[in-house]
């Protein structure tokens, strides 16, 4: 018993002590399971469930079409059972000769010994008595013409010739049943041409097989004469149906050794493909694929039960749809379990080759599934592999999805690496590097999602590209942001530098034109700063925004450092000490410039005041930055960006005042404190020369003040 049977038992039958289940379940002489027999339609007229495992068991379900069915029709205890266990080595049962037994009604069905044949062993009735008996005589007629390729007759010699004994009633209902069949079709041969093989039984030979199949061909004609056939099948023949072929054997018991010879004889025209005479002519196959022969049986078996109306083609499509989706799902599970193994991977990050792997599953299932599948009905066949493949594939579009989003992310990250890496020396144009990165980047995710992108799908990848051409935007932005503040900080420093030391010397010098040399300073250096931004920021791609936005502050952080420039020139320690120079050198070597220390007959007070006056000039000078030349005047646009918040304002005006009025008022006392010190001290040096110093120490002192002047100035 298959697992599967002994599965299905149920416990009551068990209990019972009855396993067999009405005798379905097979039945074996010996423990191989291919000489195992199985009733598939018991007395009750119920077809086995066991059909499928069977011809498992049997080792047939992979045969394709490479297997044959034959069947035997005759009269009860014709020997025709014998006569099958005798040709093909089956197990059938056998009248007991001693009780006269009947053997079991039904079909059954046997493998062949060696050789890819089902047969079946059709217990007869006389085909004359009961209704019952009758319905099922053209019932199995039916079904035998369906499934098998070859009908043996089985009858006796003497039978040849006598209508009912040679149970002419059961052709008359084959040729009926077949004509139903196949009626239309049959013409052109390709369906349901069927081999009559007549065994003539207990051949004594004096009437040679000549006759015998002359009478029997005879016979033959008159049954299909006598038909009623339809209008339109009219002309038809026999032979339009039915290939005949007539062979004897011996009496069994008393020419035991010469049946058996002639037995095997004929066995070898059910092997031997090489033989003119071999009986399996591929024309005689249904072309039912082995491993839905059963399905196809039983639902034969149903339809001819219910006396619906047989149609072929309708069943043989109703078995391709079963079969294919059995086929499909069989193909379907090995491959989820496949495809499940890489779910996790991909949830952890990208995979190498990964489209070559979904590949091979996919190719394998369908092609698992067109190996069992291909032999059904083509549009069934060509439907649910349209099907299959739909399956298969929203199974791996997760999993593509997930692919991408993994080189997504691989590629963003390559990318950041490649920007760091062209941006870290000096000599780089930033636009290169970021069209560098960009290119290798967009082909490291073409080249990988083209890897991952299987035929024969409506799978696309451009949206996942554009979200990463986006994300690239970004990261490219930002690094262009920092780049341009980077550059802007350097150009600032350099500014810086370059007029520091030019501001300073103006700014020493309080000539009229001052202003006008610091702001011509400041404004050739801006304009170079300006060149040397423009230049940079065409390499990083700025737009014409940017650049202005960047400008005006590059400006205003340029008019910023000249004002720290000018405010460290003129802190009140620098400007007083500026002024006091100033003053003393107008003071002590007066309008002249005549070096020397005061006479009495010096005009002290003239000189004093025209010191101070001139000196007091240069406070308003210094006061606001206002050149000569009114064409270099440099002018910013005041911001009034926040109104809540007036810290932040900028107001260019008040940025050119560099001393307010009280700053220059107070600058303007104390300095006048100090030359107010100095007069005096010039007073008393000259009372105190006239008075104490003799004339060669004046000439003296006059030689080191001026040497010591000298070392000053
Ligand atoms: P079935 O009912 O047609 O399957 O017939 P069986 O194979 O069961 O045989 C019925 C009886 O006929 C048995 O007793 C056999 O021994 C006998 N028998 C079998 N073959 C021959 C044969 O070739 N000639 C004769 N005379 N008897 C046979
Ligand atoms: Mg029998």
């Amino acid at each position: 018993i298959p697992p599967s049977a002994a599965d299905s038992l149920s416990l009551t039958a068990q209990l019972n002590g009855n396993p067999m289940l009405n005798g379905h379940a097979p039945e074996s002489n010996d423990s191989s399971p291919a000489s195992e027999r199985l009733q598939i339609i018991n007395d009750e007229k119920n077809f086995t469930t066991y059909l499928t495992s069977q011809i498992e068991r049997w080792g047939l379900r992979d045969a394709g079409f490479n297997y044959n069915i034959v069947a035997v029709f005759g009269s009860q205890s014709t020997g025709k059972s014998t006569l099958l266990n005798r040709l093909f080595g089956t197990t059938f049962d056998v009248m007991n000769e001693t009780r006269r037994q009947q053997t079991t009604k039904g079909i059954w069905m046997c493998r062949g010994e060696d050789m890819g044949v089902m047969v079946m062993d059709v217990e007869g009735t006389d085909g004359r008595e009961r209704e019952e008996d009758q319905d099922f005589e053209r019932n199995s007629a039916l079904f035998s013409l369906v499934s098998s390729e070859v009908l043996l007759i089985n009858l006796w010699e003497h039978h040849v010739g006598f209508y009912q004994g040679a149970n002419m009633g059961l052709l008359k209902t084959v040729f009926e049943v077949n004509l139903g069949l196949f009626g239309k079709k049959a013409h052109d041969g390709s369906q349901g041409r069927t081999l009559l093989l007549f065994v003539i039984r207990d051949h004594i030979g004096v009437i040679p097989l000549a006759n015998l199949q002359t009478t029997l061909t005879a016979d033959l004609t008159k049954i299909w004469d006598s038909l009623s056939k339809p209008q339109d099948l009219q002309n038809r023949r026999l032979s339009d149906y039915f290939d005949l072929s007539f062979t004897a054997l011996p009496h069994k018991i008393l020419a035991a050794d010469q049946f058996e010879a002639e037995v095997q004889e004929l066995r070898k025209r059910f092997v031997d493909k090489k033989r003119d005479d071999f009986i399996f002519k591929p024309a005689y196959h249904k072309r039912i694929p082995a491993d839905g022969v059963a399905f196809y049986m039983e639902n034969i078996w149903q339809q001819v039960q219910t006396n619906r109306d047989l149609d072929l083609p309708t069943q043989q499509e109703l078995l391709a749809q079963f079969r294919c989706d059995e086929i499909s799902s069989v193909a379907l599970s090995h491959f989820t379990e496949q495809s499940k193994s890489q779910r996790r991977p991909i949830e952890a990050g990208h995979v190498v080759g990964f489209g070559d792997l979904m590949r091979n599953w996919r190719s394998q299932a369908l092609s698992r599934y067109d190996c069992d599948a291909s032999r059904y009905h083509q549009g069934v066949y060509q439907r649910k592999r349209t099907d299959l493949l739909g399956v298969l594939n929203s199974t791996l579009s997760p999993l593509f999805l997930g692919q991408l989003k993994n080189l997504h992310k691989s590629c963003l990250s390559s990318f950041k690496k490649e920007l760091l890496h062209g941006l870290c020396g000096e000599e780089y144009d930033f636009a290169d590097v970021i069209g560098e990165a960009r290119t290798k980047c967009e082909t490291l995710f073409a080249d990988g999602a083209t890897e991952v992108s299987l035929e024969d799908t409506d799978w696309t990848w451009q949206d996942e590209l554009e979200s990463l051409r986006e994300e690239i935007g970004n990261v490219a932005d930002q690094c262009r942001k920092d780049e341009t503040k980077k550059m802007a900080n350097l150009i600032e420093r350099n500014f810086k530098n370059q007029i520091s030391e030019p501001v300073g010397i103006s700014l020493n010098k309080a000539t009229p034109d001052m202003w006008d040399k610091v702001l011509s300073t400041f404004k050739q250096t801006l304009e170079k700063a300006e060149s040397t931004y423009l230049a940079k920021a065409r390499s990083l791609n700025c737009t014409d925004d940017e650049n202005a936005t960047s400008l005006a502050a590059l400006r205003k952080r340029a008019w910023l450092v000249l004002r720290e420039k000018i405010d460290e020139q003129t802190t009140d320690i620098v400007i007083l000490g500026k002024l006091q120079a100033h003053f003393e050198e107008r003071f002590r070597y007066g309008e002249n410039a005549v070096p020397g220390a005061w006479r009495p007959d010096d005009d002290i007070d003239g000189a004093f005041q025209t010191a101070k006056d001139q000196t007091m000039d240069l406070i308003p000078r210094y006061a606001k930055i206002a050149p000569v030349d009114p064409s270099l005047e440099f002018t910013l646009p005041s911001e009034t960006s926040d109104p809540l918040n007036s810290t932040d304002e900028f107001n260019f005006p008040s940025t050119l005042v560099v001393f307010t009025e009280t700053k220059s008022l107070d600058l303007a006392s104390r300095f006048r404190k100090d030359a107010d010190a100095y007069y005096v001290e010039a007073k008393r040096s000259t009372v105190s020369s006239i008075a104490r110093i003799p004339s060669w120490i004046l000439v003296l002192y006059r030689k080191f003040a001026r040497s010591v002047a000298m070392l000053l100035s």
